[in-house]
């Protein structure tokens, strides 16, 4: 797998290049152990392909991803007992994306952990009129 970008950390994981707890892999994707993790478990999941973003990767790729995702999220409930995850990307600065490589987060859940869902992230103060943004996206 090229595309090697020498300055990224997450190709130097992906490359065993830099240290990291890899937990599962495919010929696609790494997953491993957020070095400051929200919660027992939490694991990142990154194409081998350096991408900054979704918009860039290779349809394989993102196949490779999500299926290790599955892996993952079995595993870590057979392990660590998770009842449920929270997963998700910050794709793009904006929406708090550290490191510049497409990363998918798997954070495990357990009973009484006082973390909320994926909507208590983002609430933007607009009223939203689906019928007015679906005619814009569709058009
Ligand atoms: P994000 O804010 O979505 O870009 O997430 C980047 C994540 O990478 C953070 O949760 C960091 O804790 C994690 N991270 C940064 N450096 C490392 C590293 N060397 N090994 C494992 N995880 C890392
Ligand atoms: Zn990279």
């Amino acid at each position: 797998m090229t595309n090697h970008s020498v300055a990224c950390l997450f190709c130097k994981i992906a490359d065993k290049e830099n240290e990291a707890k890899i937990i599962a892999e495919n010929d696609r994707a790494v997953a491993f152990l957020d070095i400051n993790p929200a919660a027992s478990g939490h694991t990142l999941i990154v194409p081998r392909r350096h991408s900054s973003g979704i918009g860039e990767m290779e349809e394989e790729d993102v196949l490779g991803v999500f299926r290790l995702a599955k892996e993952v999220v079995a595993k870590l409930a057979e392990k660590l007992g998770a009842e449920g995850f929270t997963i998700g990307i910050n794709h793009g600065k904006i929406a708090g994306q550290g490191v510049d490589h497409f990363h998918l987060h798997i954070i495990p859940r357990f009973a009484g952990d006082g973390g909320g869902s994926l909507h208590t992230i983002v609430k933007s103060p607009f009223k939203a009129d689906v019928s007015e943004i679906y005619e814009k996206i569709i058009e």
